[in-house]
């Protein structure tokens, strides 16, 4: 499974002087979120709509995947001073490979990890899921499984294996608004509702019959996928491709690349690195939230950093894709405040 890209030896705050010892993480920065991006580049699926390049027949380029550098990461990850809730994406299928599986396993003995978000397209068992991930402490577990049509011969099963899955852990569904297959995401989802199964829709990135998306979905599109999506938030940030604005990355949320080089986000490699995994566990943290540097923030794990964020929504538990809009409640008495309404 691949999504776009969507981070202390302790920290020091951005104006540090350089020597400087290092400082104790902000009281307001109690768990700071990170995205290790590892591109592990092996998949066992084909989606034809993969960002990735495992489905179109030129497939993917070179990885910087390296089996050594990762646990070298992993380590010091596990070292970092403060509590993190961490997400390990890949550029392929996480649960194919023993050492990514090796990572997690020293990342859910690690005291400062509160949670353990992990990827995949639910190709295996429940029950193999639950034998890989043996001895992790489940509390900390949350998966996110993508839905891949083409690539399931039975959707029933596949819906079935989700909810098994669902009673082991903390666990939502995802499934790409791809032109072709959108207009039974509607149907798709009520099955999902129907099995107790969360699922979510992303709008699809990428070219199709000579269209870019999510820019040209038609005026009918749209309205299926708003129908089906999880939030105003995804609605405006993931189809609507909204100017982000004030964002928490490099404050509250670390992107760790493949080679170990920390920066605030996926969005900000052009600019210099907070850190280096590699090198040491010293990482220079933003002293508070900031104006975005780029246009655009696609990554689900990496736009719900921003502000706007922030102050409409709320998570419900671990899982990094659960969360609620705050003001349900008040938007009852006044329609103006509703999650669809409201200024945003
Ligand atoms: S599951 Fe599909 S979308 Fe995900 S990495 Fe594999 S081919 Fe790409
Ligand atoms: S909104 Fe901007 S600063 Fe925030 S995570 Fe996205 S790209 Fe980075």
């Amino acid at each position: 499974m691949f999504f776009k890209p969507l981070g202390r030896q302790a920290a020091k705050p951005a104006q540090a002087p350089l020597g400087a010892p290092a400082a104790a993480p902000p009281v307001e920065q109690a768990t700071i979120n990170v995205r290790f991006f590892t591109d592990y580049p092996v998949c066992n699926y084909k989606c034809p709509y993969c960002v990735a390049g495992h489905g179109p027949p030129e497939g993917r380029g070179p990885s910087p995947w390296d089996e050594d550098r990762y646990l070298q990461i992993i380590d010091n990850i596990c070292k970092l001073p403060f509590p993190i809730n961490i997400r390990i994406g890949v550029g392929g299928e996480f649960f194919i490979s023993k050492v990514l599986v090796e990572g997690a396993r020293r990342l859910g003995a690690s005291e400062n990890v509160r949670v353990l978000n992990l990827i995949t397209n639910l190709s295996f068992h429940p029950k193999q899921y639950a034998r890989i991930l043996a001895g992790i402490p489940k509390e900390k577990v949350a998966l996110v499984a993508s839905y891949h049509p083409t690539e399931i011969k039975n959707e029933d099963a596949w819906i079935a294996a989700a909810q098994e899955l669902g009673t082991y852990y903390d666990l939502t569904t995802m499934s790409v608004a791809y032109p072709p297959s959108l207009h039974k995401l509607p149907e798709v989802k009520a099955k999902f509702e129907a099995a107790g199964v969360d699922h979510f829709v992303q709008p699809f990135i990428g070219e199709y019959e000579g269209k870019t998306y999510p820019q040209e979905y038609t005026e009918e599109e749209r309205a299926i996928i708003r129908q089906v999506i999880y939030s105003r938030h995804d609605w405006e940030f993931l189809l609507n491709l909204k100017r982000p604005g004030m964002c928490n990355a490099g404050f509250k949320y670390l992107f760790v690349d493949p080679e170990g080089k920390v920066f605030q986000c996926g969005g900000a490699q052009h600019l210099k690195p907070l850190g280096d995994l590699t090198q040491s566990t010293e990482i220079t943290f933003h002293s508070g939230p900031r104006p975005c540097p780029v246009s655009v923030c696609q990554c689900d794990t990496e736009n719900i950093n921003t502000k706007v964020f922030e102050d409409h929504y709320a998570y419900l538990d671990k899982n990094q894709h659960r969360f609620a809009y705050r003001f349900a409640e008040e938007a009852k008495e006044a329609p103006w405040m509703d999650e669809w309404t409201v200024a945003y």
